[in-house]
């Protein structure tokens, strides 16, 4: 493999049976990025990774739907058998680490200060991680809210997180040999299939996911001309 996803889990708001919630992992031969934590998404990396030797985690936005399994992570890094080499780089929104200091109040050490190197995103927020250059673009979400555009070599990776459509969507998508994008619903806040095929079209190929419960997996794979990720499995981006 020289640059592919891995899905960890795609359920939306909560974990299912057999589906954690979001949850990915972006790999080239040297470098592995888990991006998104949902609930379930730790347990079904270590089919695949080591936790301590994660290069990044990247966060698209603090709902507990792509951010709860930081907190058994930091229980994992600094207390159990796992040996990271420092702090893991955390790459996130505004806030996250006062959540999560808040969240684990009392906690020592500091969370946000030992087991993860916490940055701060931005919109056009650029990271040389490994292999690979994560490029951070704001989205439309009504929170602080970040899609991804990760490159190895020339071929380019792209993710919505979560958001509604609008022209940042687009222009994330756009290029991109693989476009991973949410079908939770409808806007403002969210995509409905037609909207990620909307935005896809700059795009080689769309993959749904985070669809929404109102939806089958059919009945979006139908309305977006696109396939839905499917928990373990592994897509080549390019
Ligand atoms: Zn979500």
């Amino acid at each position: 493999m020289t640059f592919g996803l891995t899905v960890l889990g795609t359920a939306t708001p909560y974990p299912r049976p057999g589906n954690p919630c979001s949850g990915y992992l972006l790999r080239t031969d040297r470098t592995t990025v888990w991006v998104d934590a949902g609930p379930g998404t730790l347990a079904a990396l270590q089919h695949h990774h080591r936790p301590d030797r994660l290069d990044a985690v990247w966060i698209s936005h603090t709902h507990a739907d792509h951010t709860a399994d930081l907190l058994p992570y930091y229980y994992a890094l600094l207390f159990a058998d796992q040996h990271p080499r420092g702090p893991v780089p955390l790459f996130g929104p505004p806030g996250l680490a006062d959540r999560l200091e808040t969240f684990l109040a009392g906690a020592t050490p500091n969370p946000a200060s030992t087991a993860f190197h916490v940055h701060e995103l931005h919109d056009g927020h650029r990271a040389e991680v490994g292999d690979l250059t994560l490029t951070s673009h704001a989205v439309h979400h009504g929170l602080p809210a970040f899609g991804l555009r990760a490159t190895h070599d020339d071929a380019v990776f792209a993710y919505s997180g979560d958001t509604g459509p609008c022209p940042a969507l687009r222009a994330l998508a756009d290029g991109a040999d693989l476009f991973l994008c949410e079908a939770d619903g409808e806007g403002p806040h969210h995509c409905a299939p037609e909207d990620a095929a909307t935005a896809a079209r700059g795009a080689d190929r769309l993959l749904l996911t985070h669809v929404g419960h109102t939806l089958t997996h059919a009945e979006a794979a139908e309305r977006a001309t696109a396939p839905v990720a499917r928990p373990g499995d592994t897509v080549t981006i390019r």
